[in-house]
């Protein structure tokens, strides 16, 4: 089959799915949920909470299906225009979505966004090749850097770091927008010195890099950031543990933010209360599915990194379990 012939098939998926979803009373009512590039946390996440959410569909009669996409910003704006249901966005770019504050300061606040839980910590997370002489952020200067593909909540950070660090993009001799696929394969090639990503740990497109070329995580401190961190509710300073990937033995400090799931007030009460129920329900099949889910707890997941309120559906089976 020709690239063309999958791409109207994929669209004739997607809308079939669309519609059946609309219908009143069709038999088997769907939810969608954007996540991010294949190789992340967010595919990831979307594919388990699907894969829960079917294995109950006996009892509610809804069929998930997660796609992959470019990432937060790029989901938000999706879910905002009705492509999906739900998505998987980080805390800071929930935050902004909902308030209308700086990337969506022109799209206006999003007062219909709902949150539903969040997940694990997304530390922002630097990765060197081990010969480019990157020990800390200011090295990064003249240097080839992967700035995350554009749509990304990764991508959209870094700017916010940029600017709060006084940098123009021109500081770097290169500022790439590979997506996270390409990121690990350009740096052991020696096409790109670094690449910065905002993603879950551990996660195997860390791993890759550092087991094929010896990639170094590089800590992402300062006086700036402290300043970024002290301002903004949704960042915290954290550390990313030694230990986890092969070569990379220390704690590394940097700040970092939650991955979570919303969805907008227009996805029904039933289809969150069903997807949040399959979920939580079987937790420890959840937290199995992922080792960055391992140290999983649902009441944090509850109270941690929304900012939006909670949707109505979900809110319904947290006060069953006695959690709000
Ligand atoms: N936080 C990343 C983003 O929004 C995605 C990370 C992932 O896919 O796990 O761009």
């Amino acid at each position: 089959m020709k690239p063309k012939n999958l791409i109207g098939l994929g669209l004739a998926v997607a809308m079939g799915g669309t519609l059946a979803a609309g219908a009143a009373g069709a038999q088997q009512q769907f939810v969608t949920i954007g996540t991010g590039g294949v190789t992340g946390v967010y595919y990831a996440a979307g594919g388990a909470i699907c894969r829960l959410m079917n294995q109950t569909r006996a009892e509610h009669g809804f069929r998930c299906s997660a796609e992959s996409t470019g990432g937060s910003v790029f989901n938000l704006n999706a879910m905002r225009q009705g492509e999906f249901d739900l998505g998987m966005v980080q805390s800071d770019w929930q935050y902004h979505s909902f308030n209308g504050s700086s990337d969506f300061e022109e799209a206006g606040a999003w007062e219909d966004l709902r949150a539903v839980f969040s997940i694990h910590p997304e530390p922002f997370t630097l990765v060197a090749r081990s010969d480019a002489g990157i020990a800390s952020l200011d090295d990064l200067e003249g240097k080839r850097v992967n700035i995350g593909n554009p749509g990304s909540g990764t991508q959209a950070s870094m700017q916010i770091m940029l600017d709060a660090l006084g940098w123009e993009r021109s500081a770097f001799s290169l500022a790439a927008e590979l997506r996270p696929d390409e990121h690990g394969p350009a740096l052991c090639d020696n096409q790109i010195d670094a690449f910065y990503y905002a993603v879950g740990h551990p996660s195997a497109n860390i791993a890759d890099p550092t087991t094929t070329c010896g990639a170094q995580i590089v800590p992402i401190e300062g006086e700036a950031i402290d300043k970024l961190v002290a301002d903004n509710p949704y960042y915290a300073s954290v550390s990313i543990p030694g230990g986890l990937y092969t070569g990379n033995d220390e704690d590394i400090p940097t700040y970092g933010v939650l991955a979570t799931l919303v969805a907008s007030t227009d996805v029904s009460e039933d289809a969150v209360y069903n997807l949040v129920k399959s979920v939580f329900d079987n937790f420890d099949a959840f937290r199995q599915l992922h080792p960055a889910f391992t140290n999983l707890e649902p009441e944090s997941m509850v109270s941690d990194g929304n900012s939006a309120p909670l949707h109505p559906g979900a809110e319904r089976y947290y006060r069953e379990q006695g959690w709000l």
